[in-house]
């Protein structure tokens, strides 16, 4: 799945993760059911289920039969199952009732006993059942809205992954225990239903309707999908398969970008995978609000509506997250849905994969987004939070099922994932890489895998002992920074040493390490750089000649940093406009890292910084680089008796850029170009820049007087800056935007430019509006943005509602309330709160077993306090000199 809960208001937080459990054996050697980790006996398997559900979901009740199919491996007198919330009657096995049938819904296991062990061999399960309609994304859940004509509607429809297809029918519910699934749903008449599979029949008896779909292929439980209400699509076909796009009724013609994305996409990957999508039909399925992400239900994709529908009011980034979302959904449709991992503790295999291969297919199909260079932003996020002591490995053992939710972590999960994964197909080749990836399709498909099985078909496909190079990426925590000195012969060639430590972000020296790092060497200015393996201590490296700039990190691919000597420094500042995009980013961001843990003198980033500014070109995402670094020490400054000349600094630094770069759009620009002109002038606005704050408020009346005056690209640049100095009446103004609005894309914009007040009166406004009930409920995740956006300008405030009122504000997204009540709580109010008031408060909120989460988002936010010292004081010296 894919959640959009964390980044976005988030992008600033460096998060961190603790060390839950060391990284289980069992994802080094291949997959074996027998020795898959999980809670279920395995004397008793699943072959079938026919499941006929009846939800009504006015009384929030299911009533339910189901058939199951089963294979005893062995004779037993115990079937053993997960339920949660069901009641079971009438129970047999092969016809005959049953000796006993106890459910735990604390355990969330039913056990049918039977009076005698049956066989070894098939049998027939069967019982009806009574069970419950959630109002949270947890299962089958009802979701309310109100459509952008005021009228007011419900869906039916589920989210199973992890561990909530119990809560809809009993079932076998863990990944190692694939089964093929028929599903029934009796509903109103006038509703249409979605599942996996096709419908095969639909009969009306009344004011109801029985609608039965074909039988899936063997596939786990989480991936089960229902879809029922009034809801409408537009169709497409792709090779041989059916393709379309579902959405409140009404809405579906939204819906012709997705469709045309995912007919590319499917396509693409029918290639890339040598595996043809299996399903006779994907279906990608609007669900209003929800939940904030996406997930992969095999041939049944749910959307948030707002990732996955394009509205005259949607800008670029929303359609870069529709294709995006698009694509790591879908990609999981084979990693994940077609080849599944063993037990949890692997799910980077469906995670990181869906997130490189996402990646992947956006920059290919849509070259002048630049995507891989934008995606560096997502690999910094992952190196801020891998830079903390006490992080997890992406392979973590997860020994309780209640937790696995929390090992869906975005920064390690994802976006370390997704890096590492890049780096081992530039290190191996592209070719080889789909090779040994296609392999493993192969070889896996309709089953499960471990990491094991990864390494083992990519080792098979290269010829090399893959597991040995890429294991310790997954299996340790952290990443190394590399400290190269050069030394030079008469003739001026170079010689590179190399040592490698573990990076911290606190400024403490790493232990030596031994990764294996793939590196890619570029002397000069070549158009190639060449590859490198880092395997040894002090290894020696001969590269280019000792006046030239040098990059060991070309193109900004690896996951690691580099530390070069002073002379190597120099050269790389004086030739820096003439670096290739990658090569220029991977400088900036190395830099910064080290300043911002004190191991460097942030003057030394700030040279790269002047060098950018005289160079001929310019790279967007290398300019992003700094808008975010310069925010960082603005963020570090606030309060403090250098905060004017900071920003007379960092303003002085962007106006000429913004200059030169025009201050309105013109018509041929690329997507991130247009990014850095709204994100200078949003960041001159706020900052106080006279001229761009006049501008901001002239279009923002234009704006007022005539929405066609500002494209909804511009708007949040615009709006942002007016509200940032907003008084009373501009207040008002704002408010009466977001309030006149029932379009839900201009509805999460116009209130989430209201965040950015300086005022801490008119914050508190913005606080009641979120705490609200004006809001639609299909905006369901928005309360908790606005809270969380108030914090960057009164994170007390902010804090003050959030934790009076954390029910309500995560009430929509119950599969992360505790990583983020935990884990980035800590990250969000470090600034404005006393870290021990936040820790009380965390270790209140969440059951024992999360504590290695508070810890985790306790130590970020004291190394966010350090930083913030640091930066202080180095941007001082800085501009006393
Ligand atoms: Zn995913």
């Amino acid at each position: 799945m894919k959640s959009r809960i964390l980044a976005a208001p988030l992008a600033v937080a460096a998060l961190l993760a603790a060390a839950l459990l060391p990284a289980v054996a069992a994802a080094r050697e291949p997959f074996s059911f027998d020795k898959a980790y999980g809670r279920l006996p395995k004397d008793v398997v699943p072959v079938e289920y026919q499941v006929a559900i009846v939800p009504d979901a006015t009384a929030l009740t299911t009533t339910g039969k189901q058939t199951v199919q089963l294979e005893f491996r062995s004779a037993s007198a115990r079937i053993q199952f997960n339920s949660s919330g069901q009641v079971l009657s009438g129970v047999t096995l092969d016809g005959k009732p049953v000796a006993k049938v106890a459910s735990d819904d604390e355990a969330q296991l039913t056990t049918v006993t039977l009076a005698a062990p049956a066989p070894a061999g098939k049998h027939v399960l069967h019982f009806s059942f009574t069970g419950k309609i959630d109002e949270r994304p947890q299962g089958l859940f009802r979701q309310a809205y109100v459509t952008p004509t005021g009228a007011k509607g419900t869906m039916l429809t589920t989210q199973m992954e992890s561990i909530y297809a119990r809560r809809m029918f009993p079932c076998w519910d863990e990944p190692a225990f694939r089964a093929r699934f028929t599903l029934e749903v009796t509903a109103p008449a006038e509703w249409t239903a979605v599942a996996n599979m096709p419908a095969v029949s639909r009969v009306v008896k009344g004011t109801l309707a029985t609608t039965r779909f074909a039988t899936t292929p063997k596939m786990p439980a989480y991936l089960v999908e229902l879809t029922v209400g009034d809801v409408a699509a537009i169709h497409g076909v792709a090779g041989k398969t059916k393709v379309s796009v579902w959405a409140v009724k009404g809405q579906e013609q939204g819906g012709e970008y997705a469709l045309a994305n995912a007919k590319q996409i499917l396509a693409d990957y029918n290639g890339y995978f040598g595996v043809d999508y299996p399903l006779p039909k994907l279906d990608s399925i609007a669900v209003p609000g929800g939940f904030s992400g996406a997930m992969e239900n095999w041939g049944a994709i749910t959307y948030n509506d707002q990732v996955l529908l394009v509205t005259p009011a949607s800008t670029i980034g929303n359609r870069q997250d529709v294709y995006s979302i698009q694509a790591h959904e879908m990609a999981h449709q084979w990693f994940g849905d077609l080849v599944t991992m063993g037990w949890w503790d692997d799910i980077w295999l469906n995670e990181s994969f869906a997130s490189w291969m996402a990646a992947k297919q956006t920059d290919r199909r849509n070259p002048d987004w630049h995507w891989w260079l934008g995606e560096d932003n997502a690999k910094e996020d992952a190196m801020a939070a891998d830079a903390i002591a006490g992080v997890h490995a992406i392979e973590q053992h997860v020994t309780n099922e209640n937790e696995v939710d929390n090992a869906f972590d975005p920064q390690i999960t994802y976006s370390k994932g997704q890096s590492i994964l890049r780096m081992i197909e530039s290190w191996l080749g592209p070719d080889v890489f789909r090779d040994g990836v296609r392999r493993y399709m192969k070889d896996r498909a309709y089953s499960n895998a471990t990491s094991a099985d990864l390494w083992k078909a990519l080792g098979a496909a290269s010829g090399r002992d893959v597991a040995a190079t890429t294991a310790g990426w997954t299996e340790k925590p952290g990443f190394p920074l590399v400290l190269a000195t050069a030394s030079c012969d008469a003739a001026g060639a170079r010689t590179v040493s190399l040592l490698q430590q573990r990076f911290y972000a606190d400024g403490q020296q790493g232990e030596a390490s031994d990764w294996s790092v793939p590196l890619l060497v570029r002397s000069g200015t070549a158009a190639n750089a060449v590859p490198a393996l880092l395997s040894a201590q002090g290894q020696s490296v001969p590269v280019g000649r000792c006046d030239e700039p040098l990059s060991l990190n070309a193109d900004a691919i690896g996951y690691f940093r580099v530390a070069y000597d002073a002379g190597v420094l120099a050269n790389n500042t004086r030739a820096f406009g003439a670096l290739p995009a990658g090569d220029r980013l991977a400088l900036l961001d190395d830099q910064w890292a080290l300043a911002s843990a004190g191991r460097a003198p942030l003057a030394q980033y700030l040279g790269f910084v002047q060098a950018q500014s005289a160079a001929s070109d310019l790279v967007p995402r290398a300019w992003l680089q700094v808008t975010d670094a310069l925010g960082a020490i603005e963020q570090s400054e606030r309060g403090t008796p250098g905060y004017d000349a900071w920003l007379g600094y960092a303003r002085g630094v962007l106006k000429p850029v913004l200059d030169r770069l025009g201050w309105v759009p013109k018509g041929d620009e690329t997507p991130d170009l247009r990014r850095l002109r709204r994100v200078l002038f949003t960041d001159l606005g706020q900052w106080g820049d006279e001229a761009v704050l006049a501008e901001a408020r002239r279009r923002f009346a234009a704006f007022l007087a005539d929405h066609k005056t500002l494209s909804p690209d511009e708007q949040s640049a615009t709006l942002s800056i007016v509200a940032r100095h907003a008084d009373a009446a501009t207040f008002e103004q704002l408010k009466s935007l977001a309030e006149g609005t029932q379009d839900t894309t201009e509805i999460r914009r116009f209130y989430g430019a209201l965040t950015q007040v300086k005022d801490p009166q008119l914050a508190q406004r913005v606080i009641d509006l979120a705490l609200g009930d004006k809001l639609p409920p299909q905006a369901n995740s928005l309360p908790r943005n606005l809270v969380f956006g108030v914090s960057g300008q009164n994170p007390a405030l902010a804090w003050k509602a959030f934790s009076g009122h954390t029910d309500q504000l995560l009430a929509s997204s119950p599969m992360f309330a505790s990583m983020i009540i935990a884990q980035y709580s800590p990250q969000i109010f470090w600034s404005g709160v006393p870290l021990d008031e936040i820790e009380k408060f965390a270790r209140s909120k969440v059951p024992e077993n999360i504590g290695p989460l508070v810890d985790r988002g306790m130590t970020t936010a004291r190394v966010q306090l350090k930083r913030k010292e640091t930066l202080v004081r180095e941007a001082d010296a800085f501009l006393k000199k």
